[in-house]
């Protein structure tokens, strides 16, 4: 696997705080991670271990403020800490990226007293959090989902059912959407978010089965059964849950699910590099063949890309600058990159790539779940046409259309994250 050092393609977004950061997961990964490969692949059950030896590392806070107890680290450093579990194990990262996309919900929607009672708990591991929209339906229509809020006079009364939620079997707080408003009403104002407790009368995460990919990491179903949530559970104000969760979505889970992406797209390359360089073919090895070679080469040309569109579109994010394109970009072609590296790693493999217990197919199987999640390819690339064609149709300001104005924009100044402290990593 690659050594620590970092490439020296990402100079310019990366400080010496980062490169510390970086060793400092590196060597984290090897020691406490990889030994636990093969169980997470085997397990029946998700190991809450690998998330507790997160917290022990305060990982869980990386983007949340030093004033609630978090690293106050950005963008950068959170992609870094995904990026470089998932070349060891996407389902660790899986783990730490699917608590980390619901902070973005209480960073930008909590009111000042549910950041301060919940952030010291997120930031230290004891509150594990999961963020819960899609549904078995509806998928990536959040307007279609079904699960629903209604307001008895003296609380609102939640059921419905939620699909493919990460770590819904090990987390502690939900951050649920769900309808709130008669049929007929705007999508961007008819649904609701709402802080649920795993502990509350009526919620049942469904068992851990394993799946294609990213075994060990749980993102199964929750259940809802006419629970019972106080009006101070409510995140955001009634009518925003769009916003939450497509903020969420944007901000962190596409820059997130780029990162797993590219730990996999690198442990591709990786591994075929060390098998062919020790395959033994005529008077040499598999590396002399120039067709292997050819292949090697378009393989690190696609590694190098996604490398530079990653930590650009998260160093944009630091920046509090108008970001939200780059980051569809970076994830979108992310995952396609990395699954074409996949498929080159797999054939350059052999038969030998077969073997369902082998590093090579697990890391081609994990690949295949960064496409659906914080939205698809084709999700994605309708988004980047809508901004090509606007810039052809000149239109109003956004200012006079205020759901035009990009995620990025909207939240720079809690985004941006320019001069990390010096004590943060
Ligand atoms: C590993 C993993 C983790 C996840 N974690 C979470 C989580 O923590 N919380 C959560 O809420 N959800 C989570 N999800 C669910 C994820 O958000 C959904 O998979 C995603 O929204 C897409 O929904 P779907 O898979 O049902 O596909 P669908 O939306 O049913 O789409 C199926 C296919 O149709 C295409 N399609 C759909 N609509 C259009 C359209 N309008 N135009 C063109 N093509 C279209 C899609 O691109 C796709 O190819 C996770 C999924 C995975 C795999």
């Amino acid at each position: 696997m690659s050594a620590s050092s970092t490439p020296r393609v990402l100079d310019t977004f990366l400080t010496p705080r980062h490169q510390a950061l970086w060793e400092d997961v590196d060597a984290f990964a090897d020691e406490e991670i990889r030994p636990r490969v093969t169980h997470m692949e085997t397990a029946r059950y998700v190991d809450r271990k690998v998330a507790r030896l997160l917290a022990a590392r305060g990982w869980f806070g990386v983007t949340i403020p030093k004033a609630y107890g978090g690293m106050q680290a950005g963008h950068v450093a959170k992609t870094i800490l995904i990026h470089r579990l998932a070349l060891v194990s996407a389902a660790a990262a899986a783990i730490l990226q699917a608590s980390l996309i619901p902070v973005a919900a209480l960073l930008h929607f909590g009111t000042e007293r549910q950041r301060a009672d919940l952030l010291p708990g997120v930031a230290d591991g004891s509150v594990l959090l999961s963020i819960a929209v899609t549904e078995p339906d509806q998928g990536g229509h959040i307007g279609g989902m079904t699960t629903a809020a209604e307001w008895d006079g003296k609380a609102w009364i939640l059921t419905g059912t939620k699909a493919h939620i990460g770590n819904s079997q090990i987390a502690d707080l939900h951050v649920v959407v769900a309808r709130t408003a008669p049929p007929g009403t705007r999508t961007s104002e008819a649904l609701t978010a709402f802080l649920v407790s795993g502990e509350r009368r009526g919620v049942s995460a469904a068992r851990y089965v394993g799946a294609f990919g990213l075994r060990g990491f749980g993102f199964g179903g929750i259940g809802f059964d006419r629970v019972r949530l106080p009006p101070e559970n409510v995140l955001g104000e009634v009518g925003q849950g769009l916003a939450v969760a497509q903020s969420s979505s944007i901000l962190y889970g596409r820059p997130n699910l780029t990162a797993v992406s590219l730990g996999l797209h690198e442990a591709a390359l990786d591994l075929t590099t060390q098998y062919v360089d020790n395959r033994p073919r005529y008077q040499g090895t598999l590396s002399d063949v120039g067709v292997v070679r050819d292949r090697l080469g378009a393989m690190a040309a696609r590694l190098h890309t996604a490398r530079v569109l990653t930590y650009h579109a998260v160093d944009m994010l630091d920046h509090g600058t108008d970001c939200d394109d780059q980051l569809i970009t970076a994830k979108t072609f992310g995952h396609e990159a990395a699954v074409d590296t996949g498929r080159d790693a797999m054939e350059l493999h052999g038969a030998n790539g077969l073997d369902t217990s082998g590093e090579v197919s697990r890391v081609f199987r994990d690949m295949q779940t960064t496409y659906a999640p914080a939205g698809t390819g084709e999700v994605q690339r309708l988004r980047l046409a809508q901004t090509a064609l606007r810039e052809h149709r000149p239109r109003p300001a956004p200012e006079d259309e205020p759901e035009r104005i990009p995620w990025s924009v909207r939240f720079a100044d809690h985004l941006r994250h320019v001069d990390p402290d010096p004590t943060a990593v």
